[in-house]
């Protein structure tokens, strides 16, 4: 690992000054945010890339707790995923969010990586982290997961990088119609967790949020419970102890007399972005809360799959899943 200079500014205004208005040349950066350090920590060591200065954001007060925002709750970005995964609050209103949270790695990390550092940290694709790979999101030309080994990569929306993002909070916060606040030197705004996140195709391959190099998310804002709105998050992963997903489904469903009269869902780690199937959300509506409709919301929501060599699994792997998840939520008391 190269040597850094470390800055622990007190304010946010601070911490923007510290970091660069632009983007260097080379993709690289001269100054970058650090939190919990358990993503950036890797990638330094892995050298994929080498700041001259680390700015810690763990002085700055505001980007801390939980405030009750009125409707619903507005979470620091240095909130640690434990908490996230132990809010009585976030267990009860926003439960595929506290699944989610509780899924994450293990109990240690979970303790040390924050709610910002996740949803920023970096793609677990083999040939992204090893530095012997100058791959298309290093700043290559080439994304070598396409012709090789791709058995954790994506089923949609890839090219011309293949991707998937690892985060298991960002589709259960893009169920909830989740925002984050965000600040830099050109001010704050506000984004749906939508559009945080950007296809390889849409913008710069080498990036895979929208967010500036001297851009900071302050907190994410949950919005008001919605009643009668039951929600569950269903994750597979390889190993047991624990593990990246290897797909992953934020399920919501409202149900009346039986039949589903509201469907949000959101596929994790098959696409480079948090993955909404809306043709499937919208088939849902009016059909009965049964497995044989599950199936057939399952197919819609794998229509369009383009799996790799190694990755056909995905298909029906995600497909039970859903099914898997519309049975928990009838089923279970979620
Ligand atoms: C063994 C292992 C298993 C894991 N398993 C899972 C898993 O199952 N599911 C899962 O979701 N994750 C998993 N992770 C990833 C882990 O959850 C993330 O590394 C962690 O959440 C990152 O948070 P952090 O605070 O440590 O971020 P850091 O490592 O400090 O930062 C990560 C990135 O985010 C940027 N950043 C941090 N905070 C902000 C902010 N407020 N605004 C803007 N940018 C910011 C940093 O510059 C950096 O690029 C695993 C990690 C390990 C090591």
């Amino acid at each position: 690992m190269e040597r850094f200079e470390l800055e622990i500014p007190t304010t946010v205004t601070e911490a923007v000054d510290l970091l660069p208005a632009s983007w260097d040349e080379d993709g690289g950066r001269e100054a970058m945010p650090i939190a919990g350090g358990q993503d950036l920590l890797t990638v330094l060591k892995e050298e994929l890339y080498a700041p001259e200065r680390l700015v810690h954001l763990k002085g700055i007060s505001d980007f801390g707790g939980i405030r009750e925002s009125g409707k619903g709750l507005v979470l620091g970005a240095l909130l640690k995923v434990a908490s996230v995964a132990a809010d009585p609050r976030i267990r009860l209103h926003w439960r595929a969010l506290a699944e989610a949270a509780e899924s994450v790695a293990s109990p240690q990390i979970r303790n040390q990586a924050t709610l910002g550092g996740n949803l920023c940290q970096r793609p677990r694709c083999w040939y992204f982290r090893s530095s012997d790979a100058p791959c298309l999101k290093k700043g290559g030309y080439e994304c070598y997961a396409y012709g090789g080994k791709n058995k954790y990569n994506a089923i949609f929306g890839g090219g011309p990088s293949y991707i998937v993002h690892p985060s298991d909070i960002a589709p259960a916060l893009q169920l909830f119609r989740a925002s984050v606040k965000t600040q830099s030197g050109g001010g704050s705004r506000e984004l749906a967790i939508s559009e945080l996140y950007t296809l390889p195709a849409d913008s710069d391959v080498t990036r895979e949020t929208v967010l500036g190099p001297d851009e900071l998310i302050e907190s994410v804002s949950l919005p008001a419970p919605e009643p009668g709105f039951k929600t569950t998050y269903v994750k597979a992963q390889e190993r047991g102890s624990f593990d990246f997903a290897l797909s992953a489904v934020a399920l919501g469903v409202r149900a009346q007399g039986g039949k589903i009269t509201e469907c949000r869902m959101v596929l994790g780690s098959v696409a480079p972005v948090p993955w909404q199937p809306e043709r499937a959300e919208q088939e849902a509506i009016g059909m009965k809360d049964e497995p044989e409709s599950w199936a057939k919301i399952a197919a819609v929501a794998m229509e369009g799959a383009e799996p790799l060599s190694e990755n056909g699994y995905k298909v029906p792997l995600t497909k039970g899943l859903i099914e898997k998840a519309f049975k928990r939520l009838r089923e279970e008391d979620v």
